[in-house]
């Protein structure tokens, strides 16, 4: 089974359209929306949720007011003045070191888990998809990123399935390094903008300090050819395999407002370079566990 992952330096890139697009062309695989913060990857595959869990994490005091006596020793051991004039505590402020519990004479103190999120467990019409929804304000979102794309491997290794394929997160925070970690390939979407080339150098950056794999796609590669021909110029210089590169085409918008992936929607210059790209993708991967072999 091999994971593979899709991610741009920033949103907007085409990142989820080409993981749909994946969705469409790999067979036997388990899909994995790991863009946390804004999933849209259920938005092309439609999935009917089949398991819904609650995503915990970390834990915040709580002041059981009929047990306390007010005798102050919790808001005397708080570092982070989290406990409030009345000893009750500031969700906020609260590190959820567990001091203050530990400290209170009368156990009137304690530690609850937070909530932070929720994970599903759903069938699409191209198969499993795990996926996400972050509350809003919540952080952690790594510990959510490695939490759905462990279940996305133990779905594919319980079906025997041959591919993970990961809509990762954009930019090069803590979620994305969660999304790239031990994947076999990490495929960088960008864009011919000076932008894109910057953003695109960071995420390369990220990939290498970890030793992942990555492969790239230019997309919208017509807008501007020039900048198209820095960004191939750049990845060469840096070993960096380019896999394709796709036509700017309204039908993508068209294919994501019907809720339908580019392969499903369409039959134009941007599929054909997908189904190109997927190919020459499997191939490849399939050349590196030969030489890994040897
Ligand atoms: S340490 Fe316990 S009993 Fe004392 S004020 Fe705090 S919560 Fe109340
Ligand atoms: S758990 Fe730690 S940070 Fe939170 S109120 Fe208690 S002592 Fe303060």
């Amino acid at each position: 089974m091999k994971q593979i992952v899709i991610i741009s330096g920033k949103g907007g890139t085409g990142k989820t359209v080409i993981a749909g697009a994946f969705a469409a062309l790999a067979r036997d695989k388990v899909m994995a929306d790991c863009d946390v913060d804004a999933a849209d990857l259920h938005l092309l595959l439609d999935p009917e949720i089949k398991e819904l869990h609650v995503f915990r994490s970390g834990v915040t005091a709580f002041t059981h007011k009929e047990r306390c006596e007010d005798c102050g020793v919790c808001k005397t051991v708080c570092r982070f003045e989290a406990v409030r004039e009345d000893f009750t505590i500031d969700p906020i402020s609260c590190e959820g070191c567990g001091f203050c519990s530990f400290a209170c004479p009368q156990k009137a103190i304690e530690m609850k888990a937070n909530t932070s999120g929720k994970w599903f467990i759903s069938e699409t019409r191209f198969g499993p998809l795990v996926h996400a929804k972050l509350d809003i304000a919540e952080e952690n979102s790594g510990k959510l990123v490695s939490l759905v794309r462990q279940k996305a491997k133990e779905i594919a290794e319980e079906k025997n399935y041959r591919w993970v394929i990961i809509d990762g997160s954009p930019g090069i925070g803590c979620p994305v390094i969660a999304s790239i970690t031990g994947v076999d390939c990490a495929v960088i979407v960008t864009e011919p903008t000076l932008s894109g080339l910057h953003d695109a150098e960071r995420v390369i950056d990220v990939t290498k300090y970890f030793n992942v794999p990555a492969k790239v796609i230019i997309n919208k590669y017509d807008l501007n050819c020039d900048m198209t021909e820095k960004i191939e110029h750049w990845f060469k210089d840096k070993n960096t395999q380019i896999l394709g590169k796709i036509v700017f085409d309204k039908a993508v918008v068209e294919s994501v407002v019907e809720g339908k992936t580019i392969i499903e929607y369409s039959d134009n210059q941007v599929t054909k370079t997908l189904r190109n790209i997927w190919e020459l993708l499997q191939e490849e991967l399939e050349k590196e566990q030969i030489n890994l072999k040897e």
